[in-house]
C-alpha cells in the first residue's frame, strides 16, 4: 500500500525544469513539520502543504493504492509525448523502499522523473540503484521552517543524493524577512558543484509578491539563481496546480 494524495498533469513550476509539462504524483507523510511556514488549514498549522503532512488530521483523504502504473498511464494516454514525472509530498522518501514505488519508478524509466524532498532521508543507492537515475530537487529547509537545525539538515543524505545522481540541484524558500541567512551557505558549501535555486516565499501570488524583489536581488549578489513559483503566481494556491 502507498499513501496518494493526490495527482495531476500540470507543468513544474519550480526549479531547474521550470515550465516543463509533467505528471505531479504526491505522495502523503513526512517527517517534518514545517510550522514556520505559517499556513493553516482547519485550525492546524504547517507548511502549503498540510494536506500531504497531517496524517493524523488529513490521511482520511488519501487514497491507498496498490499500483501506480495505471494512475499514471491515465494522463500518458492523451500525450503523444513524454512528460517529465514529478513524485513530491509530503516527503515522498519515507517510501522509497515501497516495491509499489519501486515498480513504477522501474516501469517509467524512460521519462525524466523528479523527487521534490527535503534531503534528509538517507538512500541506499546501492540497494535501489533505480535511483542513481532520478534527479531530486533537494529543499533543505532552513531557520523559517521552524525546525530544529539538527533534525532538517542531514549531510549525509545529501552528499548520497549529489554523489549518486547527475543533475540534482538545492532548492531553497525565502522571505523577504529571512534573506539575511548565512544557512544556504552553509548547508551548500561542501557541495559547491551543485546548482542552487531561491525562490520566493508565499502560497498566494500576493503573497509571493511581497517577498519576489528581495529574494531576486538577494540572489544576484549571492550568485544564486532566482527562480518563481509559476503555478502560484498563474492560479494562486488552486488544488490539482
Ligand atoms: S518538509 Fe516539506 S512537505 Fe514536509 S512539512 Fe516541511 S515543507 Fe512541508
Amino acid at each position: 500500500m502507498l499513501p496518494l494524495v493526490e495527482s495531476f498533469y500540470s507543468f513544474q513550476g519550480e526549479g531547474r525544469f521550470v515550465g516543463t509539462p509533467s505528471i505531479f504524483v504526491r505522495l502523503g507523510g513526512c517527517n517534518l513539520g514545517c510550522v514556520g511556514f505559517g499556513v493553516t488549514i482547519d485550525g492546524h498549522v504547517g507548511c502549503d502543504s498540510l494536506k500531504a503532512v497531517n496524517q493524523e488530521h488529513f490521511g482520511h483523504t488519501w487514497d491507498k493504492v496498490n499500483d501506480l502504473i495505471p494512475i499514471i498511464n491515465e494522463y500518458l494516454q492523451d500525450l503523444d509525448f513524454c512528460p517529465d514525472i514529478v513524485f513530491t509530498g509530503g516527503e515522498p522518501l519515507l517510501h522509497y523502499q515501497n516495491p509499489i514505488l519501486l515498480s513504477a519508478l522501474s516501469h517509467f524509466h524512460k521519462h525524466r522523473i523528479t523527487f521534490e524532498t527535503n534531503a534528509t532521508i538517507e538512500i541506499d543507492f546501492e540497494k535501489y540503484p533505480v535511483y542513481k537515475d532520478i534527479t531530486f530537487a533537494m529543499s533543505v529547509k532552513l531557520e523559517n521552517s521552524g525546525e530544529l537545525k539538527s533534525k532538517r539538515i542531514q549531510y549525509e543524505a545529501i552528499r548520497a543524493i549529489i554523489v549518486n545522481t547527475q543533475y540534482s540541484f538545492f532548492k531553497f524558500v525565502l522571505s523577504k524577512n529571512d534573506i539575511d541567512t548565512k544557512e544556504i551557505e552553509e548547508i551548500t558549501k561542501p557541495f559547491n558543484d551543485t546548482k542552487i535555486y531561491c525562490m520566493p516565499m508565499g502560497s498566494t501570488a500576493k503573497k509571493l509578491a511581497q517577498n519576489d524583489k528581495a529574494v531576486a536581488n538577494f540572489c544576484i549578489k549571492k550568485g544564486y539563481n532566482y527562480v518563481d513559483r509559476m503555478h502560484i503566481r498563474l492560479w494562486d494556491n488552486e488544488e490539482g496546480r
